[in-house]
């Protein structure tokens, strides 16, 4: 028998509160929501977080997460494998397949440089990007328009260069959303766009 702590619904709330986005008064919308009907919502979703721990797993080519390794997008055939996208997460590549306009394959370096958190080469997946290059025609730095971000790009596309100097290194281009009112666009997003325009 488990201990029947009076701590439990506390502990359930300590534990939502610290997933993203969720302050402690939404953790305790949830822990209510779920803890009001255990079969219905309690148990499914105990039974989904089990079935992830045992299924998902990070792809030991790429670093995205899957149930297969390699990855699904790893092993489609219908993806150009020449191609590297360079993202800081894996939900970069779920927002990039939400496009569908890349064709190529990813590489998650699970955070960007920065000296202020810390956050040295050795921390990032460098190392492993640096080793699945040898049939790699280019290389999509497709890191934030930050500081780090930029400056995590620079330092990748100077070991690249080093080892590999024939591979085409790109980034994203930076600027106008389609659609977006340059009126509305922040400061440091049209100042980006001015700086980064091309010929028309
Ligand atoms: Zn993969």
């Amino acid at each position: 028998m488990m201990n029947k702590s009076p701590d439990a619904i506390e502990n359930l709330i300590k534990r939502l509160s610290k997933l993203p986005g969720m302050g402690s008064r939404s953790a305790r919308r949830v822990a209510l929501h779920l803890l009001s009907d255990k079969d219905m919502r309690l148990q499914p979703l105990e039974q989904a977080l089990a079935f992830a721990r045992e299924t998902v797993d990070k792809c030991s080519v790429c670093g995205n997460l899957d149930v297969h390794d390699p990855c699904a997008i790893c092993t489609n055939k219908h993806k150009d494998a020449s191609k590297i996208c360079i993202v800081q997460s894996v939900g970069d590549i779920w927002a990039m397949e939400r496009t569908g306009f890349y064709d190529g394959h990813y590489h998650v370096l699970g955070g960007v440089l920065s000296a202020l958190d810390g956050i040295t080469p050795e921390k990032l997946s460098i190392s492993q990007l640096l080793h699945r290059l040898d049939n790699a025609g280019e290389i999509i730095m497709a890191l934030g328009a930050t500081v780090d971000g930029q400056a995590t790009a620079h330092y990748i596309a100077e070991r690249v260069r080093k080892t590999h100097p024939d591979i085409i290194i790109s980034r994203l281009a930076y600027g106008v959303p389609i659609g977006g009112e340059v009126e509305y666009l922040d400061d440091s997003t049209l100042a980006t766009a001015m700086k980064s325009r091309s010929h028309f």
